[in-house]
């Protein structure tokens, strides 16, 4: 773990914010920190990091935006591209219409699959309507995807650990249905019933709580000793990285405040995990003017962070209004590096070297230097 310490902006940056997290400029080891740790009643911020975007949901707002950029809008896309309010705003004052299913499409439109990923039910009744699509599902839902058919086709039992409902758990199911059953909690992990305990492989949503999934693996291990763990972690390294910076903080903050929306699966877990981990209070925000001063009633230490489709500029609108309050101190706790990058979407990326702007075939923005 590292500490960089600075002060926070006097203003909020750009409106328009789809950003990758900032590079931190300075750093402060761990002991001069602590040495500089405010006495009693001081105000201070524990900046989480890494926050916000990861690489997946970062190459699907590209592709959208390539989209937007090469065709007459409007550009569809089914469901949220990523699940936060204000993305999915200023992609549409851009001209982007989302839609909950593909009737809603014309006949023939181009549509973007978002980063949550679809069943096989959904390409197929995009190619039923001659849609042109461009699948932004991310590559690491689409390998959960893959261990779905993996393991069907070898006639297992998939006990898949996720939210009924999630767009993502529905893609997943969607797979392989006849071979899946998804498990939401300890309480269905203790009364799933099973055809084969001895054939049996669990699977998970990318976005879910470590800590409580894996209370979930140790109540189905408890009852089917045999059950096969996944090749790999489901659970993203975005998602794993975000719950162990805000464990780190919060067991020193009075306050923590998560940047993201309702529906974004993993910044409601970064809430849980704070208040799991220590924090006397977590609040959740989709905007800064949704913090409320009472909310600062004898707190020294504000913790914050962002999920992983949080565009960084709502971070740091949340850092002006901090420092409003008193709070200019920011010392940002970084737990772990992040430089991962996926390419954008194949249909995108060869619609771009056709029209020779391959600059951003990477799918990620260049991050600031400094
Ligand atoms: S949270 Fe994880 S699985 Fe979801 S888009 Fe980001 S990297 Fe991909």
């Amino acid at each position: 773990m590292s500490v960089q310490s600075s002060t926070a902006p006097a203003s909020a940056p750009s409106p328009v914010g789809l950003g990758m997290p900032q590079v931190p400029r300075t750093r402060r080891s761990r002991e001069e920190v602590e040495a500089a740790a405010p006495v009693a009643g001081a105000k201070r911020v524990l900046l989480a990091a890494p926050r916000g975007y990861c690489a997946g949901v970062d190459r699907a707002v590209v592709a959208v935006e390539k989209a937007l950029e090469h065709h007459a809008a409007p550009v569809y896309v089914r469901k949220e591209i990523v699940h936060n309010r204000h993305v999915v705003d200023t992609l549409t004052e851009r001209g982007v219409v989302f839609v909950d299913e593909l009737d809603e499409v014309p006949e023939g439109a181009l549509t973007v699959f978002s980063a949550h990923g679809v069943s096989p039910a959904v390409v197929a009744e995009a190619a039923d309507r001659n849609l042109q699509t461009i699948d932004a599902t991310c590559p690491l839902v689409t390998k959960v995807h893959r261990e779905a058919v993996r393991f069907a086709k070898q006639e297992k039992q998939i006990l898949l650990i996720g939210h009924t409902g999630h767009e993502e758990v529905e893609g997943t199911y969607g797979e392989a249905p006849e071979h899946t059953t998804v498990i939401n909690d300890v309480a269905e992990a203790r009364a799933v019933q099973v055809e084969d305990p001895g054939n049996l492989i669990w699977l998970s949503q990318t976005t879910l709580s470590v800590d409580e999934t894996l209370e979930i693996v140790s109540v189905l291990r408890e009852r089917f000793p045999n059950l096969q763990d996944p090749p790999s972690d489901d659970i993203c390294y975005a998602t794993s990285n975000r719950q162990a910076a805000i464990k780190t903080i919060s067991p020193e903050c009075d306050l923590v405040i998560v940047v993201g929306s309702a529906n974004s699966s993993n910044s409601v877990r970064l809430k849980e995990v704070a208040e799991e981990y220590g924090a006397t209070r977590a609040e959740r925000v989709d905007y800064a003017n949704q913090v409320d001063e009472s909310w600062f009633e004898g707190v020294a230490t504000v913790g914050l962070s962002s999920g992983a489709s949080v565009p960084e500029v709502l971070v740091q609108d949340v850092l002006a209004l901090l420092a409003d309050y008193g709070y200019a101190q920011v010392d940002e706790v970084v737990t772990a590096e992040e430089d991962i990058m996926f390419s954008l979407p194949k249909e995108l990326r060869a619609q771009l070297k056709r029209v020779g702007d391959e600059g951003r075939a990477l799918g990620g923005r260049r991050r600031p230097q400094g």
